[in-house]
């Protein structure tokens, strides 16, 4: 009884979805809809769109565009003209009634994800929160897949050749919406970055992968040591050191291993070398000396869901960033520390300096940036400053992207060295313009930074 019930309910809904995406029409791009029942194309920008459909030949730029405009960024798409490279749900010959059919099939539980979770996004998060609605409403990991046609190697099918697929989702990771399953790691060519190398196993002297396995002939008389090739003299084995012939295996002489000889440049190695051939330049690039990059798959988290639930990314937190740091205190803790430093300061007239250090234009960054670049350049200055500081500073959070810092036995004067020292670095770290304000005082106006919470 109940399972009917439930059949019939789950399916009425179904129907009501797809009629009413029926009756909403597509957006196409390169190319005009042809007359076809229970179809029809949108005229005006940005009203409800069920999808896209290229009928021709279409740019990535323009379907980033569209997918700009639209109002939800996760709708299914249709490819009928052989777009490579570009996101996708399916792919046809042409658009006639059955693929049609096929399509809608194929977008309906889609369509009925979009509806049961409708977009909404700040605007400076739309691009990233659209990421994590197509592995949302596809039901599927953003699975990453050997690409041979790419120099990178690897692509993300799912959501179509876009520029720096790895480190938005990276970034997205980092923040928690998305949980990493290891795929391959890469490397790249030292000359032209491909990752489309092939590996051969080479000599250590001269890079050649002409080498071949000959056996050690050892000369028990003299104790030459050598691959047997040395040693041969027509049908003979004589000794290149002491020029005597070797007679007898076992008596004269032994065979106590394999050695790799270099055709290329004679050289004997115990073990060779892996080195890349770059299948787009040619160069080759020692293992040793490429850059490896891994790769993974990524899955929706609870906190990803979450963020699509609330339109918006996490903000910028200071905080979490300086839990895993040894200097960090709780503001209560850094409230003690910094009373006892200043009793210490007083009552034996020693220097003690307070600092609060903030990431001023952290907001205006956001915007600019967007939220995934900026939190990854936020985590890396965080991370940098805090590992200059001496074993005896410490540090709290105070507000998002603020904190306070404890100088002991520090005078203000060399607390703003120190931090000089920090914003310089930063500055050679971190590749997003971060302004960072400092403001330090020392003794009894140290107090006040602390009052001004
Ligand atoms: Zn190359
Ligand atoms: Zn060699
Ligand atoms: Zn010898």
């Amino acid at each position: 009884m109940d399972t009917y019930q439930t059949a019939v309910a789950h399916n009425s809904v179904v129907t009501a979805d797809t009629d009413t995406v029926l009756s909403t029409p597509f957006l196409v791009l390169g190319g005009t809809l042809p007359t076809l029942a229970g179809i029809s194309c949108r005229t005006t920008p940005g009203s409800a769109c069920a999808g896209i459909l290229m009928l021709g030949p279409v740019t990535s730029a323009r379907l980033a565009n569209a997918l700009m405009e639209v109002p939800d960024p996760a709708v299914p798409i249709a490819d009928f003209a052989g777009n490579q490279g570009l996101r996708r749900d399916f792919a046809g010959e042409r658009l006639d009634p059955p693929a049609l059919a096929a399509f809608r099939e194929l977008s309906t539980p889609i369509w009925r994800r979009l509806a049961e979770l409708p977009f909404r996004a700040a605007h400076e998060d739309r691009a990233e929160l659209a990421l994590l609605r197509i592995a949302y409403s596809r039901d599927a990991a953003i699975e990453a897949s050997f690409a041979a046609d790419s120099s990178l190697l690897v692509d993300y099918r799912l959501l179509g050749r876009i520029s720096a697929a790895r480190q938005r989702l990276e970034g997205l990771a980092d923040l928690d919406l998305l949980r990493r399953r290891f795929f391959t790691r890469t490397h790249a060519c030292g000359q032209c970055q491909s990752a489309r190398l092939h590996a051969y196993e080479a000599c250590p002297a001269c890079g050649s992968g002409n080498l071949v396995d000959e056996p050690i002939v050892h000369h028990y008389r003299c104790g030459s040591q050598a691959p047997e090739s040395r040693f041969a003299d027509g049908r003979l084995l004589v000794c290149p050191k002491c020029r005597r012939e070797l007679r007898h295996f076992g008596v004269d002489y032994g065979k106590p291993g394999i050695a790799v000889v270099c055709r290329g440049c004679g050289a004997v190695e115990d073990e060779p070398v892996a080195n890349f051939a770059c299948l787009d330049c040619a160069a080759a690039t020692p293992s040793a000396d490429s850059t490896p990059t891994d790769w993974h798959h990524y899955e929706l988290t609870e906190e990803g869901l979450r963020a699509l639930h609330d339109g918006r990314l996490p903000r910028l937190e200071i905080a979490p960033l300086l839990k895993g740091h040894g200097r960090a205190f709780s503001p209560v803790e850094f409230g003690l520390l910094a009373g006892e430093a200043l009793r210490v300061a007083r009552r034996y007239d020693r220097p003690f300096a307070l600092a609060r250090l903030t990431v001023a234009n952290i907001d205006q960054l956001r915007r600019e940036l967007g939220p995934v670049a900026v939190d990854g350049a936020f985590r890396l200055a965080i991370d940098t400053s805090v590992g200059l500081l001496r074993d005896s500073d410490f540090v709290t959070p105070d507000g998002p992207a603020s904190m306070l810092i404890g100088f002991p036995e520090t005078s203000a004067a060399l607390a703003a060295k120190v931090l000089d020292r920090v914003k310089k670095e930063v500055a050679v770290v971190v590749a997003a313009p971060l302004e960072i304000a400092v403001t330090t005082a020392e003794g009894e106006h140290a107090s006040t930074l602390l009052d001004h919470e």
